[in-house]
C-alpha cells in the first residue's frame, strides 16, 4: 500500500533531509587519501545525532555502521571499517539516512577521492544525470514505470548496466515503504502517480555486467567482474506540478 503523506509529514522529511545533505558536506571534506571509512561513519553519526535526528540505518536488519559507504566495485551497503583505507583514485559512495521525528530522508552520492580516472568522472557523472531523467517524468498521473524506463535508456545508452537486484523504495515513517522502484522498466507500467508520495529514486549504476554478489559480511554488495560502480539517490515528494527534493540544505 502506498502511503501518501500530509504536508505535516512531508516538512518532518525535509527536516530529516537537511541533515542528511549536511552529513554529505561534512563528510566530502574528508575525503583524502589515508582516511578510513570508519572514521567518515563516525563524522557522519555526530552530525546526525548533534542536529536531533537518528541514523536510519543503525542497527536496520542488523546493520552495523551509521552510514553505507562503498568504494569503487563495491555497489551498496558497504560496512564502515578501519580496514577499508580510502586512496586516491577511488570513488566512494555514502548512502546516508537521517530519522527525524519519526521521518526518514535518504540519499546518496559518489565522490571521487584525489585525482580519478576520466572513466570513473564519467560513470559518476551519468549515474547523477539518469537521477535527474528519472525525476523529469514526475507529476501527477504519471506511472512508476515511467522513472524506471527513463533511468534504463540513459544509463544504457552511456553503455552501462543496471543491476536489477536492488531498487529505491517509498519512504516516510519507514526506510522502506511501497512503492519498489526498480531502475529499469517499462514506460505507462506500475502505480500511478499521487501528489504526496515520497519516493527514494536510486539509480546503482555498474560500468560492466549487471551481475553482483555479497559478501560473508551479509551485507556489502560487489560486482561480480570487478568493474567500476556508482550510486546517486535524493528522496523525492510528488507535487501539483512535479516533484521537490527533500533531501538538500533547507534555504535559510
Ligand atoms: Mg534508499
Amino acid at each position: 500500500m502506498i502511503i501518501v503523506k500530509s504536508s505535516r509529514e512531508i516538512e518532518l522529511m525535509k527536516e530529516a533531509g537537511n541533515v542528511v545533505a549536511l552529513v554529505f558536506e561534512e563528510c566530502r571534506k574528508m575525503l583524502k587519501s589515508g582516511v578510513t571509512t570508519l572514521e567518515i561513519d563516525q563524522k557522519a553519526e555526530e552530525v546526525i545525532r548533534s542536529h536531533g535526528c537518528i541514523p536510519t540505518f543503525k542497527g536496520y536488519g542488523g546493520f552495523p555502521g551509521s552510514i553505507c559507504i562503498s568504494v569503487n566495485d563495491t555497489l551498496i551497503h558497504g560496512i564502515p571499517s578501519n580496514k577499508i583505507v580510502l586512496k586516491d583514485g577511488d570513488i566512494v559512495s555514502l548512502d546516508v539516512g537521517a530519522t527525524y521525528q519519526g521521518y526518514c530522508g535518504d540519499a546518496c552520492r559518489t565522490y571521487p577521492v584525489g585525482q580519478v580516472t576520466e572513466k570513473a568522472s564519467r560513470l559518476m557523472k551519468v549515474t547523477e544525470e539518469s537521477f535527474y531523467e528519472g525525476c523529469k517524468q514526475i507529476h501527477p498521473g504519471a506511472h512508476l514505470g515511467d522513472i524506471s524506463h527513463a533511468i534504463q535508456e540513459y544509463n544504457e545508452s552511456h553503455g552501462y548496466s543496471l543491476p536489477r537486484d536492488y531498487t529505491g523504495h517509498g519512504i516516510g515513517q519507514h526506510l522502506h515503504e511501497d512503492p519498489s522502484i526498480p531502475n529499469v522498466g517499462k514506460a505507462g507500467t506500475g502505480p500511478i502517480l499521487q501528489v504526496g508520495m515520497c519516493l527514494a529514486i536510486e539509480p546503482m549504476v555498474a560500468e560492466g555486467k549487471p551481475f553482483t554478489r555479497v559478501l560473508n559480511d551479509e551485507w556489502t554488495v560487489k560486482m561480480k567482474d570487478g568493474k567500476l560502480s556508482s550510486h546517486y539517490e535524493n528522496t523525492v515528494v510528488v507535487t501539483e506540478t512535479g516533484y521537490e527534493i527533500l533531501t538538500k540544505l533547507k534555504e535559510k
